[in-house]
């Protein structure tokens, strides 16, 4: 999509500092990261949400959460305890709308979320 800043990330047309890559996804780094560890995960093709990711290609959204699981790993966090919030439509705070996994960690995060 044209108009989409993170197809705009997975094109190189904006820059994000990327910590990894795969087939399917990229993890690059939050611009207002909320934790020490804040990545965000991406497909590289469009899909609005989690839910719809989940419905068009099952595989691509187990490679996504593959993917966050060793951004956690590489970060340091996966020991201490991290969480990968998938933020699904405006009342939830979604304000992106092509997927992404938010890999947050570093420090004690507070339940239930505000
Ligand atoms: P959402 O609110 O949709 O769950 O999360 C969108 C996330 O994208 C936010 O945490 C926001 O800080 C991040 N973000 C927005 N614009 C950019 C950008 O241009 N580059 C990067 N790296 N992150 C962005």
């Amino acid at each position: 999509m044209t108009d989409c800043l993170f197809c705009k990330i997975v094109s190189g047309d904006v820059p994000a500092k990327i910590v990894r890559e795969s087939a399917g996804t990229v993890a690059f780094r939050d611009i207002n990261p909320q934790a020490p560890t804040h990545v965000l995960v991406i497909p590289r093709e469009h899909h609005p949400t989690v839910g719809e990711l989940a419905a068009a290609d099952p595989e691509l959204l187990a490679e996504l959460l593959g993917e966050a699981r060793q951004v956690a790993e590489d970060e340091g966090v996966a020991e201490g305890g991290y969480r990968i919030v998938f933020n699904t439509g405006p009342q939830a705070g979604q304000t992106v709308f092509h997927v992404h996994a938010h890999v947050l960690g570093g420090r004690g995060l507070n339940w239930p979320p505000g």
